[in-house]
């Protein structure tokens, strides 16, 4: 069977700590892909496609900063790790958001920023999961973490509240009719009150509206049901 491995990226001009480094990688199961310059790593990008970026800061020629910069641009997925030497100010470079995801200070355990990588991996999965999420304005709806932002804060949502608004937003601008949404809602053959329907569609109102009694997003369908008026601000989350 052929195993699909993790691309590394090894980018460091000193040859004895790349090797170091590379040799620590390969063991752990990564296919290793080496540049000794910025220009080299960028060059191999677009035909290596690695996942992880181990950059040393200090390069001849286009420097680490640059190279992140670059991978930023064209890769917004990778994850960077860089290497900066002892004496650097490491702060600065956190404080500079150049884009890198960690960083290590040499002289470094190549143990540990195997480590390091490992745990960025398991941070990419995560962070696919999170990016399922629907949004309308500066509303967000996130599905993995079962939570909801109105202008970056959260408000609680139940259960109820959370399916009602996961099915308006994912049929914006379209006229829900009251069986459907108390069947999508509360399953199929609901013979509880239908009222129930109006009562969470209130409180959603309470929660997400400006103004609650003057909905902008949930409007009422006069004898059908709701609709939901897709982007009326034009902010988005
Ligand atoms: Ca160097």
């Amino acid at each position: 069977m052929n195993e699909i491995k993790t691309k590394v990226l090894v980018v460091e001009d000193e040859e004895p700590i790349r090797r170091f480094i590379t040799l620590n990688l390969s063991a752990a199961g990564y296919e290793i892909g080496e540049a000794d310059t910025g220009e080299k790593a960028l060059a191999m990008l677009g035909s290596f496609r690695p996942e992880v970026i181990v950059l040393d800061l200090m390069l001849p020629g286009i420097d680490g900063f640059e190279v992140c910069r670059q991978v930023r641009e064209k890769m917004p997925e990778t994850f960077v790790i860089m290497l900066t030497a002892k004496g650097q100010d490491t702060d600065k470079i956190v404080g500079l958001e150049l884009g890198a995801d960690d960083y290590m200070v040499k002289p470094f355990n190549p143990v540990e920023l195997t480590a390091r990588v490992k745990a960025m991996l398991r941070r990419r999965t995560r962070f696919r999961a999170d990016r399922d999420v629907l949004t309308c304005d500066d509303l967000l709806l996130d599905l993995s973490a079962n939570k909801f932002f109105k202008n970056h804060h959260e408000i609680e949502l139940t259960p109820t509240e959370f399916a009602l608004l996961k099915m308006f937003l994912e049929n914006q601008g379209r006229a829900l009719e009251r069986n459907e949404m108390l069947n999508a809602i509360w399953g199929e053959n609901y013979y509880g009150e239908p009222k129930t329907l109006d009562v969470h569609i209130r409180r959603l109102r309470e929660k997400l509206e400006d103004n609650p009694s003057e909905p902008e997003y949930i409007k009422t369908v006069w004898g059908r049901g709701y609709r939901w008026q897709p982007g009326v601000r034009g902010r988005t989350p």
